[in-house]
């Protein structure tokens, strides 16, 4: 049993934290501007600094909400942001961190969690105003009540207020989910759930005043948030950050953070370590030292043990220290954290005759695996329904009733309030595996196939298939469900035939997992629905390539 998350902490709103650290003047928060430049431009603010602007933002809000009023974050990944959050938090507003209108693979999430949230003020840049009002007039959002550019809000040295009054059961923010299952729905964290979030990641992974936080996942996504922003601030180290697209267009720049900083923690999913891995030739991998890096955690999606090992043997013989890969399981109703490996390096073990990463321990919280009788699931082995109880667990989902109950409100042994993650896993050991998603489960003749093994073949099958480029998903038919797939082919790929791709496509996936495809589908690259943290969201690929009557879609090709 994990230590648990001491009083004190719980006690205390997150955004306390930032008076005790302006008292020393230390460098907090540097956004390293990439735009346009060979040189990343540093911009810095010491906590002292932050906590000056923190205190505009509130005064300003102070004027034109109530307490408990939702305020949007719609500034770009740069200071702003940060001013914005922590000073919706400072003026005890609800913040709802979202994005710039100007990401166009946002916008459709933008527009949805907009209309959820109800969020008549919305917070950012004045380069982003006249933006955001072509935005407000354009798209189906309700319009806000006013548009602050925080950049144009007054410093008062004078102003020495406080922290407004809230209670650890207050909101502090909305985190919306990353919608691969739904669209996104909005997780009530509270500040008492954030401040244990905070804690739990400083526990697990170590962080303190000499922890770097480096990175690039976007601040409205969970992991993001918490690793970039939060804990830091719990733990008064340091976080250094570029935009998202600035690591797409140039991957070795999340190696450059990595290695420029004393004690670095960083975060990404899978597809970030390929990236990395892949597309850094080995001339410039030998220009980075990575012996610096403390934390390196995998998470948000099942941790691929092929990612993992080529990235461990292209970066370890440059200092990457192999304790440093963190396998991490978490979800926005749990506030983000729930389980991860210790510095002994990731473990591959066999669940259900397949080969997963371990992930190993929850902190300041209980975990169980779940299988009960009155589960849709034939429960296989010792896998069931990961369950979480803890004080980083949500308040519930925004407005959404019936759905939190079913939730956030399982009983177990007599005790009620357990968090149902719908998610699969086992624990043996006290070590926590995940093996999928209940809802992407393909059941076919009673065998449970999960959708991530059968992708993974389908990678294998041939050239210009590859991994997070796949969907596999079931259908029904007349008797009973069948498997479908949808590949992007490969960027590249010019010289193939299409039903060679579709037969070894077929052929693998019936040598390994005794499995005949109903359909196997290649569409362009780009050709796969995907949420906004870039996870490929399986049921909306049924919707688009696969008809509700059971046909195949036109646009399969
Ligand atoms: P939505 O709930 O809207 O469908 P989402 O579940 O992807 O989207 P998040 O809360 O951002 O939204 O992601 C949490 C989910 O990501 C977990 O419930 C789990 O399915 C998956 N996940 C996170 N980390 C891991 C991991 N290490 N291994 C396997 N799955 C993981
Ligand atoms: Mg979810």
């Amino acid at each position: 049993m994990s230590r648990e998350v001491p009083e004190e902490v719980l006690r205390t709103p997150l955004v306390h934290r930032l008076l005790e650290r302006a008292e020393v003047e230390r460098p907090a928060y540097t956004h390293l501007d990439c735009s346009n430049r060979h040189e990343p431009v540093e911009d810095t603010l010491t906590w002292a600094d932050l906590l000056a602007h923190v205190r505009a933002v509130a005064a300003k809000l102070r004027e034109v909400i109530q307490p408990g009023d939702r305020v949007a974050i719609t500034a770009r990944q740069d200071l702003s942001y940060v001013v914005a959050f922590f000073g919706a938090l400072y003026a005890g507003a609800v913040a709802v961190p979202l994005s710039a209108p100007d990401v166009r693979a946002h916008r459709e999430r933008l527009v949805g969690v907009l209309n959820d949230c109800d969020a008549d003020i919305w917070l950012t840049s004045e380069a982003l105003v006249e933006r955001l009002k072509e935005f407000a007039e354009a798209e189906p959002v309700p319009a806000p009540r006013e548009i602050v550019a925080i950049d144009t809000l007054p410093l008062d040295p004078a102003d020495r207020s406080l922290p407004a009054p809230v209670s650890p059961q207050d909101p502090a923010y909305l985190q919306y989910t990353s919608g691969t299952t739904r669209s996104p729905a909005g997780v009530i964290i509270t500040q008492r759930a954030l401040s244990a979030a905070c804690w739990q990641i400083c526990d697990a992974y170590d962080v303190g005043e000499h922890t770097t936080c480096v990175g690039w996942i976007p601040f409205f996504h969970d992991m993001g948030l918490a690793q970039l922003l939060a804990g830091t601030m719990h733990a008064g180290g340091r976080t250094v950050f570029i935009a998202p697209l600035e690591f797409i267009r140039r991957p070795e720049r999340w190696l450059l953070l990595m290695s420029a900083y004393p004690n670095t923690l960083t975060a990404a999913p899978n597809f970030a370590y390929d990236l990395v891995t892949e597309t850094v030739p080995e001339a410039k991998r030998a220009e980075y030292d990575l012996s610096t890096v403390s934390i390196a955690l995998s998470g948000s999606e099942p941790v691929r043990v092929a990612t993992v090992r080529d990235f461990l043997a292209a970066y370890e013989p440059h200092g990457f220290p192999r304790g440093a890969f963190r396998p991490s399981y978490g979800l926005a109703e749990a506030t983000v954290y729930v389980a991860s490996g210790d510095s002994s390096g990731p473990v591959v073990t066999e669940v259900d005759g397949r080969e997963v990463v371990e992930i190993g321990w929850p902190r300041g919280q209980r975990v169980r695996v779940v299988a009960r009788a009155d589960d849709v699931l034939p429960a296989k082995g010792d896998v069931g329904e990961i369950w979480v109880k803890g004080p980083n667990v949500a308040a519930g989902y925004w407005r959404r009733p019936e759905l939190t109950a079913e939730v956030f409100d399982a009983e177990l042994d007599g005790e009620r309030g357990w968090l149902r993650t719908g998610d699969l896993g086992s624990i043996r050991n006290g070590r926590l595996s995940v093996t999928g998603r209940l809802k992407d489960l393909i059941i076919i003749d009673g065998r449970n196939h999960s959708p991530h093994d059968i992708e993974e073949t389908v990678a294998a099958a041939h050239p210009i298939l590859g991994a997070d480029r796949i969907a596999a998903f079931s259908v029904a038919l007349d008797d009973g469900e069948g498997v479908v797939v949808v590949a992007e082919r490969a960027r590249k790929a010019s010289d193939f035939e299409e039903d060679e791709v579709a037969r070894a496509a077929a052929r693998a996936v019936a040598e390994r997992h005794d499995v005949r495809l109903k359909a196997f589908l290649l569409v362009k690259p780009g050709g796969l629905p995907r949420t906004s943290s870039g996870k490929v969201a399986r049921s909306a690929a049924r919707t688009r390539y696969w008809e509700p009557d059971g046909t195949e879609s036109p646009h399969g090709s």
